[in-house]
């Protein structure tokens, strides 16, 4: 699929939406993306013929070929503990097939049976498990999923600049039908104000991302950092759930960044099942913002890689 203008995750994730507006008007959400598959894939010399769940230990899901005939099939990890990022996986092989995949005629199967290797297997994102053009691959199918099911225009208007609580997070999860992590990984990602999350395990960050602006005032978070003693997510390790309904003020001292220490406000979710932690950090905005010198580490994985630990 490289022939031509080359079509970017953006660019692809919001021409489909358009089609999807413009067919389903403002009920479109959560976006059915199984069917959405089918139905721009339906034309093609080598459509989307299956979307199954499977047992795929290690592996969020997989966008592969046909051995018989030029179909792909998107199958998906069924494993429980993913149930809540089906509709991102499925969104993200779909964004294989529509940026990535070798075009696939009948020629392909001219011997009976497809010779060439052209699997797409996608694990849980594991940045430093993966060679640079992986990674690439990986990080556009990730942002095609994340602005076909979560447009910004929408996103945007559900948020309204109001502050993150659990209530909106699980109007958002709900309306887009995504986990808990992608929601606020798109959110951190657009917001303007100063805001940053990170999940959590043993009590050392996994991965962490700053805003823009959080990122622009010396908030950067570390995988492999140690979570401060005081934070709510080891506060509340035993908990289920959010540890508090609402964010609560955390005086200077708890959490510390480059720039020192500040005043922030909290909310935290604790997965037993996951065996994880998510902190929501959101700072206040009338900050002196001392600008420091970033080369645009904001669209590549500077802030999300793998813990030690994972
Ligand atoms: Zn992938």
């Amino acid at each position: 699929m490289t022939k031509g203008k080359r079509k970017t995750p953006k660019s692809e994730a919001n021409r489909l939406s358009m089609v999807l507006r413009h067919v389903l008007g403002e009920d479109r959400f959560p976006v059915d993306v199984e069917a959405l598959a089918r139905e721009v894939s339906r034309n093609n010399d080598d459509p989307i013929g299956k979307v199954v769940g499977r047992d795929l230990p290690g592996f969020e899901g997989m966008l592969r070929p046909n051995r018989k005939r030029p179909e792909w099939h998107i199958v998906y990890n069924d494993d429980p503990r993913y149930r809540g990022r089906v509709r991102f996986t499925i969104a993200h092989e779909l964004g294989h097939y529509q940026l990535h995949r070798p075009a696939l005629t009948v020629q392909d199967y001219a011997s009976g049976q497809l010779q060439r290797e052209c699997d797409f297997h996608c694990k849980p994102l594991r940045s430093n498990a993966w060679q640079e053009a992986d990674r690439l691959r990986e990080e556009e199918a990730d942002t095609f999923a994340s602005f076909l099911l979560m447009p910004l225009d929408d996103y945007r208007a559900q948020v309204d600049g109001q502050e993150m609580t659990v209530d909106l997070l699980n109007h958002i999860t709900d309306r887009y039908g995504v986990s808990l992590i992608a929601a606020c990984r798109k959110w951190i990602d657009f917001t303007d104000k100063r805001a940053a999350m990170v999940v959590a395990r043993d009590g050392f960050a996994l991965w962490g991302r700053a805003s823009k602006a959080a990122l622009r005032s010396g908030i950067f978070i570390r995988s492999g950092m140690p979570m401060p003693g005081d934070a709510l997510a080891a506060i509340g390790a035993d908990e289920r759930g959010f540890v508090l309904d609402r964010p609560i003020a955390r005086p200077t001292g708890v959490w510390n960044f480059s720039r020192g220490s500040e005043s922030v406000r909290e909310l935290a979710l604790v997965s037993e099942f996951l065996d994880m932690s998510l902190t929501i950090l959101q700072f206040d905005d009338a900050v002196d913002v001392r600008q420091i010198e970033e080369d645009d580490p904001w669209d590549t994985y500077d802030q999300f890689q793998s813990g030690s630990r994972s």
